[in-house]
């Protein structure tokens, strides 16, 4: 507690007794106070949170007879109810005959009323930053599709794991029936600040870690932090068109925010599992579809299946090269813009294994019928050149 505290805060007020009120009076008062805006009544709310500090400041200081004299003192000396002007500069507005110059600054001498106030009002109090609202971090996560949900979109169950406020405590930190109090050492700031010359550095205050509340009886389950591993399940739309190795960012689905500050973000990595028969290429489909070498030579009309559609029939014109690609156009993949990809048709020639004397007579009359023509002669010319 310092005297600028005293000047700016009203504990009678916060407390809402008089200022004559007896000791009886003012524990009655904090009592009923301090449990309707106990921490564990009040999950997670922040401005519980600081109403909780700011009454157990007033009893800390109104409870004890001493430095309730002390209050009472300073209060009347620079008058009750006194705010100290932020971002105006001091020495305006002055009160009582006093110049607010000196007694800020220190004056031109550097003594008096300035050493009483010791630099206090260089602190930057209220906004630290733990009393900020603060994002929720985000979240990676992976998952795994079929290759059709991969094509259509899909919507999956996805447990993410982090971690949150102690479920026993409700984020307390403190034993169940017991309450944290107000750090003594940083007033509940959670920042502490030192004085170097004229410059006042702050840091998050040692004893309570910036946390602003010092636990006496630390909950046995979070040993004081107030934070636990939990686990949760949470439904996440996967578009439709994702591709293996994606990353996809669901805004807001990851860590829920500290202080009413927004949720983290969700990525989830997706891997797709192989198709039996199709790939993937982009928006296109691709499937390699075996044929004769009677088809390529002849020409051919040949079935080919569809991703979960009737076959399609993919006339190959004669003298067709193998390993030739055909497109049929509409049977691939929806992109987002509504049209879609192709499928991208790759024929193969299979060579067979079992013949029956028919067809092996029909080969053999086939090779003797072009035994003239040497399928490598071109390049073995070739590779006689330069
Ligand atoms: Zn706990
Ligand atoms: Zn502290």
């Amino acid at each position: 507690m310092s005297t600028k505290d005293f000047l700016e805060k009203d504990y009678y007020k916060a407390l809402g007794v008089a200022k004559t009120a007896k000791p009886a009076e003012i524990k009655t008062a904090y009592r009923k106070l301090a449990r309707k805006y106990h921490p564990d009544a009040n999950k997670g709310d922040a401005s519980a949170e600081e109403r909780f500090k700011e009454i157990s400041e007033a009893y800390s200081v109104l409870s004890d007879e001493k430095r309730r004299k002390e209050y009472d003192e300073a209060r009347s000396l620079f008058g009750g109810g006194f705010r100290v002007p932020t971002g105006q500069r001091p020495g305006q507005g002055g009160f009582g005959g006093f110049d607010l110059g000196d007694i800020f600054n220190g004056g031109a001498d550097g003594g008096g009323l300035g050493d009483l106030f010791g630099g206090v009002f260089n602190r930057g109090r209220t906004n630290t930053a733990q009393n900020r609202a603060r994002r929720g971090t985000d979240v990676e996560t992976e998952t795994t599709l079929s290759f059709s949900d991969a094509i259509d979109g899909t919507t999956v169950a996805l447990r993410l794991t982090g971690e949150g406020p102690c479920p026993t405590c409700h984020g307390t930190g403190a034993k169940a029936g017991t309450v944290p109090r107000m750090c003594p050492s940083c007033q509940g700031t959670g920042q502490s600040s030192r004085n170097l010359g004229s410059f006042g550095i702050s840091e998050p205050c040692k004893e309570c870690r910036g946390r602003g509340l010092v636990v006496d009886d630390p909950c046995p389950a979070c040993t004081g932090s107030g934070r636990a591993m939990s686990s949760r399940t949470i439904q996440a739309r996967i578009p439709a068109g994702v591709t293996d190795g994606a990353r996809i960012k669901l805004a807001g689905k990851g860590a829920p925010g500290e202080r009413g500050g927004p949720a983290g973000d969700l990525y989830v990595r997706v891997h797709v599992k192989p198709h039996p028969v199709f790939g993937r290429s982009g928006a296109n489909l691709t499937v390699t579809v075996p044929v004769s070498f009677a088809e390529l030579t002849l020409g051919a009309e040949v079935k080919v299946p569809s991703h979960r559609g009737a076959p399609v029939t993919v006339r190959i014109p004669p003298g067709t090269p193998n390993g030739r690609t055909f497109m049929v156009r509409g049977k691939g993949v929806r992109r987002k813009d509504g049209t879609t990809g192709n499928m991208l048709v790759t024929v193969e020639v299979m060579v067979p294994q079992d013949l029956t004397s028919k067809a092996r007579t029909a080969i053999e009359d086939l090779r003797e019928a072009t035994a003239g023509q040497d399928p490598r002669e071109e390049l073995l010319a070739r590779a006689k050149e330069s």
